[in-house]
């Protein structure tokens, strides 16, 4: 089936309860929506690691120096970035936090730095929001003042204590 929004038309990819991955008909790109009203607060689910690995990849969250895991459920992996997020992964509490009120089809995005203290792959942010810092790496590499307007990971939260 075929959805149009503003951002142009979509296909559903998957279904999982509380969202669904999108899949942009032109782009391809795929993205994960809400598919429930949350606030701000609120544990949207629970997380585990499916797998640890030594090295990052694009699908991988950093829980510790040489720790990154797969997430499981998997289809949290489609959270893409903004730079103006609205869900948190809190890898002490291994839980999907939202950032702000989320109502249903909103897209669920996260900040990599906030998780990241090194990327595999830093990038230029599309993100369109008007807080958009354009590029985008591990927190080693960004600015501190900035990386202190977000929530950040415990783990992130101690590399940043160190490095100081
Ligand atoms: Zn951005």
């Amino acid at each position: 089936m075929l959805h149009q929004t503003n951002a142009g038309s979509y296909s559903v990819f998957s279904s999982h309860g509380f969202a669904e991955v999108r899949e942009h008909n032109l782009s391809l790109a795929k993205s994960l929506h809400s598919l429930d009203h949350f606030y701000t607060g609120d544990v949207i689910c629970k997380f585990k690691a499916a797998a640890i690995l030594k090295k990052p990849t694009y699908l991988t969250v950093q829980t510790g120096l040489d720790e990154h895991i797969h997430l499981k459920p998997e289809f949290l992996k489609f959270t893409n970035h903004s730079c103006d997020p609205t869900v948190f992964f809190d890898t002490s509490l291994m839980q999907f936090v939202a950032l702000k009120e989320i109502m249903p089809g909103d897209e669920f995005t996260f900040f990599y730095p906030s998780t990241e203290w090194k990327m595999a792959q830093p990038f230029e942010c599309l993100c369109g929001s008007d807080l958009c810092l354009k590029h985008i790496a591990g927190a080693a590499e960004m600015d501190v003042e900035i990386l202190k307007r977000y929530r950040l990971t415990g783990f992130i939260q101690q590399q940043l204590a160190a490095k100081l």
